[in-house]
């Protein structure tokens, strides 16, 4: 056990994307920082993020338009998003020599398409004006003197002091990067509610067999729809990728909260409409058609022409369609409308969702009402701050969950800033 004298400024607890971003905005503004990370590196998940080359923002400048895809939480994360927003993300990378390109749905990436750069500018920003950071080191506990955070004490018996404190420790998607809810318990401790974590942005599963048989297959234009008590409850449009467990692709991790919340309601089933712009009369005029100019092909052979061939070899092989061997001249009209059926709703039952290791996010977290969203303090202790992954904000991927760690640590960092600059007037 060793006590060090020194007191800090700042002692920042996590050494990824929020910690780093308000460790180096105190240091930037005067301030001395500890910054302590159990891991022996730092930003080891922002390193992996976006397939390895960062969605590190969405490029919606409207500050309210960016919100909306915040639903619960919008209205607390105007405050800080009106400070730093993802415009101010894109001025503070291409300052530091780090130009963002646009793609898709405004999702933007660092030109080099690599996160590995992102992590590099970000540690250049920690590691620049002196603070000193500490690989290796599990923070165990925060000490308080009434509402006031004094110390951290970490698992190897060391005790640091500071005037303030910040939580950027994670939530518990990815646990392998070193998010395993440290945070949380610590933050228990202290008396604040934590809404129970679970995997957020996370692929489904399902217990079907054609659907794992399909692993690999991609369908680019489908419609589907999660099903509950014979109503769709929810209808999204778009790409799709099936799996060894079950159904995966932004469009289907994006959905995972809602599928959820019907889940713990009841039975859930999806129904894929592989034809979501033709009526089902139509789909079968063409079918018919098709029929008609391929009479003794095999009916898989025929039906691969308008469908992905994997998909038209599993659907023709399920047990209620079961004509994928058989000649087209000896298919019934029947037989040809339940087929049709099929392509525009092709069902089954989705069991839950993957867990917190293959989670983008997970929701859960410090409940919002006991945050000061005007400097991301906690409400029970005005010395400590909460940033990033530590909220209970739902969002969806594309950008949201990076630009809410630039944001969080850098109004808390400019936070510390004013209360030095304070400090000094009156010295
Ligand atoms: C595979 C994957 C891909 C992703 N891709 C994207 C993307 O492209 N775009 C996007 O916006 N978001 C993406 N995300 C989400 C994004 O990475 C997170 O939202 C973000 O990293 C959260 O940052 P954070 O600073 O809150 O916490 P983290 O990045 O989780 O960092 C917390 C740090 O605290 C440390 N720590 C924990 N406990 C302690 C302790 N007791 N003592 C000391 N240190 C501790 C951990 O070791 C860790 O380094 C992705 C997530 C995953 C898993």
């Amino acid at each position: 056990m060793r006590v060090h004298e020194r007191v800090y400024n700042l002692i920042v607890i996590g050494g990824g994307p929020s910690g780093m971003m308000m460790a180096g905005r105190v240091a930037e503004l005067g301030g001395s920082v500890l910054l302590l990370e159990k891991n022996k590196i730092l930003g080891k998940k922002l390193m992996l993020t976006g397939g390895r080359r960062c969605n590190i923002t969405n490029a919606e400048f409207n500050v309210r338009k960016f919100l909306e895809n915040f639903s619960d939480s919008k209205e607390f994360l105007y405050s800080p998003f009106s400070k730093f927003s993802s415009e101010d993300t894109f001025t503070f990378f291409e300052d530091r020599g780090l130009p963002l390109v646009i793609e898709a749905r405004k999702r933007a990436f660092p030109k080099t398409q690599k996160a590995t750069d992102v992590a590099r500018v970000m540690e250049k920003y920690v590691k620049r004006n002196g603070i000193e950071v500490k690989t290796g080191v599990r923070v165990a506990s925060l000490e308080k003197e009434n509402d006031k955070i004094v110390s951290v004490k970490t698992s190897n018996g060391d005790e640091y002091f500071a005037d303030n404190f910040a939580i950027a420790t994670g939530g518990l998607a990815a646990p392998e990067t070193g998010s395993t809810g440290d945070g949380f318990t610590m933050l228990q401790k202290l008396n604040h509610a934590i809404s129970q974590p679970n995997p957020n942005i996370v692929p489904l599963t399902t217990d079907e067999k054609w659907v794992h048989a399909l692993s690999g297959t991609t369908c680019s234009f489908m419609t589907i729809r999660f099903i509950q008590n014979g109503k769709a409850k929810i209808k999204k449009t778009g790409k799709i990728l099936f799996t060894h467990f079950g159904i995966s692709g932004p469009l289907i991790l994006n959905s995972a909260h809602e599928v959820k919340k019907l889940l713990a309601q009841g039975k859930v089933e999806a129904s894929i409409d592989l034809f979501p712009d033709t009526e089902e009369n139509d789909l079968d005029n063409k079918i018919l058609r098709l029929f008609d100019k391929n009479k003794n092909k095999l009916t898989k052979n025929v039906l691969s022409e308008v469908l992905p061939s994997g998909l038209a070899d599993t659907i023709l092989a399920l047990p209620d369609i079961d004509i994928a061997e058989r000649e087209v001249n000896s298919i019934t009209k029947e037989e040809r409308k339940s087929l049709v059926k099929k392509i525009k709703g092709l069902t089954f039952e989705i069991t839950g969702t993957l867990g917190f290791d293959k989670a983008v996010v997970a929701d859960g977290g410090v409940e919002l009402a006991e945050v000061n969203f005007k400097n991301m303090t906690s409400m029970l202790y005005p010395n400590l701050y909460l940033l990033g992954d530590i909220l209970n904000v739902n969002r969806p991927s594309g950008g949201f969950s990076l630009q809410l760690c630039w944001t969080t640590g850098w109004v808390a960092g400019s936070d510390v800033g004013n209360k030095l600059s304070k400090n000094k007037r009156w010295q």
